[in-house]
Parts: structure tokens; sequence; C-alpha cells
């Protein structure tokens, strides 16, 4: 990778792949065959991947709307200047009003006292407050209970300064579509909408599908999917595998700050978890810690990649940084580190490739926690 990219300040950073996310953004619109709107869902600033820059490129390959976790999240993207539609996935409190309104942002609407608000703030701004109701079908999350809808909508939709800009629901197990649970948030939401259309109330746009439904049950898009963590290339669970190509969006990359040989015995990072067991072992240092999205719980568990072979991670991970071990094996010799040198912490080097899954397995956790970690404080380059 040209040394011009990589940041001046810092030898640790976040590679974003232009070309990867705009053929995950490509190959879900294929699975859609143009009849479904995209949704694409950049919350947590895209996933860690950089909201604004991720949103441009998703324009350009076909996205219809944007979903965001917090209204300050939609209004940073308006400031860089996204013109699709914003919907803030969950209803925010009455002080974010004046906000939605002057960025033109939808909120999630499921309570009759933010919906008034809202409605008469637009008419003070001469115009219409639009907003998505969220319905509730299982999760027990947020959202008007699905029987309640048609009755909750007639208590809000005579003002005339709201409007209904759509319906949605979210699913619990949609990794799981052929199970009970699934099925029955499917019902539930089916039925709300047909209530709601035969008491001739306009449900504008209809969308239920997270990633795992949008590639496991087409029957079930409506008229929009919510895509997220697919986008990035990563997978919402095992089965979706082969289901669907995707390219991994995000690799993490550090420079060796410091290499040395220790002697043997010598401790290694706070509390000395590890010591040195040989003379020959090179302890390298990287400028990445757990304040950078690698987590602690990983410390002495996790490797990365040296020129394209796996080496450990040694010592417990500091906020800052973190050290490495570079022990060649009878039959299995690891070159000497330089200061300077790259090590990739997620993504691929040579034919190695450790990957957002591995890190999460160590961790106890999901990729969507690994991906959103790194995007907290290091610094991106989009390739
Ligand atoms: C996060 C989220 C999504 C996207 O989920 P993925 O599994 O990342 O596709 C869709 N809808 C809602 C309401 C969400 O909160």
């Amino acid at each position: 990778m040209p040394q011009s990219k990589q940041p001046q300040t810092r030898w640790a950073w976040v590679e974003i792949d232009r070309g990867a996310l705009r053929k995950n953004v490509r190959a879900f619109k294929r699975l859609l065959r143009g009849r479904e709107r995209m949704c694409c869902v950049v919350k947590a600033d895209a996933y860690g991947h950089g909201a604004a820059e991720c949103c441009q490129i998703m324009q350009q390959a076909g996205a219809d709307m944007f979903a965001v976790a917090t209204v300050l999240e939609g209004v940073k993207l308006r400031e860089a200047g996204i013109t699709l539609p914003i919907l803030v996935l969950a209803e925010p409190p009455l002080g974010a009003i004046p906000a939605l309104l002057e960025h033109n942002i939808m909120p999630t609407v499921y309570t009759v006292e933010f919906a008034l608000a809202y409605g008469e703030c637009a008419v003070q701004a001469g115009t219409v407050g639009r907003y998505h109701l969220a319905v509730e079908t299982g999760m027990n999350r947020i959202g008007v209970p699905c029987t309640e809808a048609v009755e909750f909508r007639r208590g809000i939709d005579f003002h005339r300064g709201l409007a209904c800009d759509g319906v949605f629901t979210h699913f619990a197990t949609a990794d799981d579509p052929d199970g009970w649970d699934y099925q029955l948030q499917r019902k539930r939401f089916d039925e709300a909408v047909r209530a709601m259309r035969d008491a001739g109330l306009d449900c504008g746009t209809v969308h239920c599908d997270n990633t795992p439904a949008t590639i496991f049950d087409p029957a079930s898009h409506y008229d929009m999917v919510r895509v997220g963590i697919g986008l990035y290339g990563l997978m919402p669970c095992e089965s979706a595998r082969g289901r669907i190509e995707l390219e991994p969006v995000m690799s993490v990359r550090a420079r060796v700050t410091r290499a040395t040989q220790p002697a043997m015995g010598e401790g290694v990072g706070y509390g000395f978890t590890y010591r040195v067991p040989r003379t020959t072992v090179q302890i390298c240092t990287l400028p990445i810690g757990y304040a950078d999205g690698l987590a602690r719980v990983l410390s002495n568990r996790m490797e990365v990649l040296y020129r394209g072979q796996r080496v450990r991670q040694v010592g417990n991970i500091c906020m800052d940084q973190c050290m490495v071990a570079i022990q060649s094996t009878p039959g299995h010799p690891v070159p000497e580190a330089e200061y300077g040198d790259i090590m990739t912490i997620v993504g691929r080097d040579g034919g190695a490739e450790i990957t957002m899954d591995e890190m999460a397995a160590l961790r106890g956790t999901i990729n969507y926690e690994v991906a959103c970690n790194f995007g907290m404080r290091l610094e991106k380059v989009y390739l």
C-alpha cells in the first residue's frame, strides 16, 4: 500500500476498501433485482467504517435511503452533503425535534406525545413532519404493539403536521428464518400492515428485513430492505455463507514502533503476564490498544500477521499499544522485524488472513462489535 495513503501522525490505522464496499452494495442490489428499494444502515459511523465516506459510495452504488441510530449521526451526514432520505431507527427525545426538522431527518415514532409534538413543530416551521412507525412484533425493544397500530395511527394522523412515510418492524431471529419465532414476527407484522391498509391508512414504505432476512427470505422484502452488516462484507451468521458473495471492507494495520530482544525471563507489559522464554525471542511494539478497539480480553490470545505469517500477541494489551513476539521455531522461520515494518491485525497479508469473525470468536462477541470498536479512534484510510 502506498506510503502516501498512510496517516502521517500515527502508525496504526484502519483501511477501508472502497471497491469492496461498492461490490457489496451491488451484490445486495442484484439480490433485490430492482424491485425493492435499499436502505443502507450506517449507524455507529457505518459500523466503524466512517459514515460520511461510506454514504457517498453507497449513494453512487444505488442506495435509496440511509438509516442511523441517533439524530446527531443524521446531522453529520447532512453536514457532509448527503441528500438521500435519512431515518433515525428509534424515537428520539422531544429535544431533538428542532434538529430533525432543520436537517430533514425522519424519526421513528411510537409514542403519541412525541408524534404530536413533532407535528406541532412541523406546522410552526411551515412543513410536514414525515415519520416511520415502528411496530413491536416480538423483539420487545421498541414500537407500538402490533395489535394497536391502527388505533395509534388514528390518534396522531389527524394532525396536519404529520405524514407517515413508512412502517417497519425488526426481527430478533432472522438468522433462523424457518423458526417459529421469526415466522410469528412476520405474521404479526403482516397483520398490522393489513389492518392499517384496511382502515384506509397509508403505510408509505413498508420494511422489515435486516441483512439475514434480506438474504434468506425474499418474500419478506416488502418495499425496502435495511441492510447493515452485509454491506461491510461481514456475514450476519454462519448459515449466510454461500448465499451471497461479499468482500470484507475493513482491514486494521500498524507499524512496529520498537523491536528488541529482551533477556530470557524479562516480563512484557502490565503485570508481566508474559515472560520471554528464550533470548532469541523478538518483542515488537505496535501503537494500537484497547482504546482503539483491540479488546483487552484478547491479551495473550490473539495473533497478528507479519510478512504473511501468524505471530503471537503477548502481554496485556495496553490502552494505546500492544506487543507481539516473533519466535522462529524449527521448520517455521519467521524473519526478524524492524522498526517501521507493517503488521496486520485484521485483514489479508500474503496468503494469510485474520478475519473479524476470528477476532469475534476469541472475544466471545459478534463481528458487528469488533468492527464498531475499531472505528473508535483509529484514523481511516480510504483505498
Ligand atoms: C442495525 C439495524 C439494522 C441492520 O441490521 P444488520 O443485521 O446489520 O443488517 C436494521 N434495522 C434496524 C432497526 C437495526 O437496528
